[in-house]
């Protein structure tokens, strides 16, 4: 059987070439990471969940008419995705104060925000993913302000569906980080969400008791990371019902 082309490996996955020109398979590690891979560690099963939770909120953002990337899972760890040329940017979404924006503006965690906080971080690991300004952004030519205003409309519109979705269960979205791309269709170009949605790119907070359901868990050593993100998946109807403390492996 010929070996498949890997085209790039991340902290968490791996991009593998397509089917079909114009895709991508997008593999779920188990890898953790955190603080710029200073904290290492493997969790097993933490990609199964994964690319499960994240088909399940890239579905759901398709079905409303947010474009995203995603195209079908294909197996346990694999996604088709579209491939797509990703905008150097970590676009953040706050609406409670936590991580960053507490330990920079003294913020108590936990605060709720006036309203939603959009931030931008330029991409690069080596620099420990800087926070900048659309000033940056548009000096350094990463993206055109028609983008801007799309990358802003996306990022509010994913905000407002990914709250809804975890208050139905429980669960507050304190904040959460997503990458766009653009598509190219002949000659024209569309910006679509891409890379993941999962609990490693989000802070879901349990709204009675406040237990912390995402990476932080790891972070901050909190507990079991899987049990975390089960539980997550368990409230949102992910891992199949009578699967009493949600083994990943049995998802398929
Ligand atoms: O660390 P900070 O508070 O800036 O993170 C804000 C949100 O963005 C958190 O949900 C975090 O998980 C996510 N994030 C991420 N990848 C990064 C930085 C932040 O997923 N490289």
């Amino acid at each position: 059987m010929a070996r498949r082309k890997k085209i790039y490996e991340g902290k968490a996955k791996i991009l593998y070439e397509g089917p079909e020109p114009g895709t991508l398979v997008q593999y779920f590690k188990d890898d953790a990471t955190a603080f710029n891979a200073q904290k290492k560690d493997v969790i097993e099963g933490k990609g199964v969940l994964n690319n499960r939770l994240s088909e399940f909120f890239m579905t759901g953002l398709n079905q409303i008419g947010v474009p995203t990337h995603f195209l079908k899972r294909l197996n346990m760890r694999e996604q088709l995705v579209r491939s797509c040329e990703i905008i150097p940017l970590e676009v953040i979404v706050r609406n409670y104060a936590a991580g960053s924006l507490t330990q920079r503006l003294g913020i108590a965690e936990g605060t709720q925000l006036p309203r939603p906080i959009v931030e931008y971080c330029y991409k690069d690991d080596a620099l420990g993913d800087p926070l900048v300004t659309e000033e940056h952004i548009a000096a350094f030519g990463w993206a055109s302000q028609q983008d801007m205003d799309d990358v802003l409309s996306l990022a509010l519109r994913v905000n407002d569906f990914l709250s809804g979705v975890m208050l139905a269960v429980g669960i507050r979205l304190v904040d959460f980080k997503i990458e766009i791309g653009r598509v190219y269709e002949g000659d024209f170009q569309r910006l679509v969400v891409a890379d993941e949605i999962s609990p490693d790119s989000c802070r879901l907070w349990d709204i009675e008791s406040g237990q912390k359901l995402d990476k932080d868990v790891f972070r901050r050593d909190l507990g079991n990371l899987t049990d975390a993100y089960s539980e997550v998946a368990r409230r949102l109807g992910v891992m199949p019902k009578n699967s009493g403390h949600a083994k990943p492996t049995l998802i398929n």
